[in-house]
C-alpha cells in the first residue's frame, strides 16, 4: 500500500546525503521537509478516518437495507390489515368502488352487477345475476 511518508522519509535521506554546506540552505532544507513529515502523518491521519467512515457508512447502509426489507414486508401486511378492519367496521354494503370490482350492465339479465378482476378469463366471466357468459371484449368493440 502506498505511504506518503515513506516518501518523505526518502526524500529527508536525500536531503541528509547533499551534505548541504551553507546553514541557511540546510536550514530550509530541514524546514520544508519537516512541512512535508507534518502533511504526510495527516494525510495518514485523515486516511485511516475516511476508511474508518467508509466502513461504518457500508454497515448503516446494510443495516438500512435489513430495516427496508423489513419495513416495507410489514406495510404490506399492514395494508391487508387496513383492508381487513374496513370489511369489518363497515356496515354498509361492501364496497364496490374497489378497483378491484368492474361494474358492468350484463347484456342478458340487464342487471347492473359486479365483477371481481380476478374472475374475468380472456375478457369473459360469469354474471353473478344469471350465470350468462359476459364477453367484456365484445362489449367494448360495441361501443365503438
Ligand atoms: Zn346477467
Amino acid at each position: 500500500m502506498y505511504d506518503v511518508r515513506l516518501k518523505v522519509s526518502y526524500v529527508k535521506g536525500l536531503a541528509e546525503g547533499l551534505e548541504i554546506e551553507d546553514e541557511k540552505v540546510k536550514k530550509l532544507m530541514s524546514e520544508i521537509i519537516n512541512v512535508l513529515d507534518e502533511m504526510a502523518e495527516t494525510i495518514n491521519d485523515l486516511k485511516i478516518t475516511m476508511d474508518d467512515t467508509q466502513e461504518y457508512v457500508e454497515s448503516i447502509d446494510e443495516d438500512l437495507g435489513e430495516l427496508e426489507e423489513e419495513f416495507y414486508d410489514d406495510d404490506d401486511d399492514f395494508d391487508d390489515y387496513e383492508d381487513y378492519d374496513d370489511f369489518a367496521y363497515d356496515d354498509d354494503e361492501f364496497d364496490f368502488n374497489d378497483e378491484d370490482f368492474i361494474e358492468t350492465d350484463c347484456p342478458n339479465c340487464h342487471e347492473t352487477v359486479y365483477i371481481d378482476e380476478d374472475f374475468i378469463d380472456n375478457g369473459k366471466a360469469e354474471c353473478p345475476n344469471c350465470k350468462t357468459v359476459i364477453d367484456f371484449e365484445n362489449m367494448v368493440n360495441d361501443k365503438d
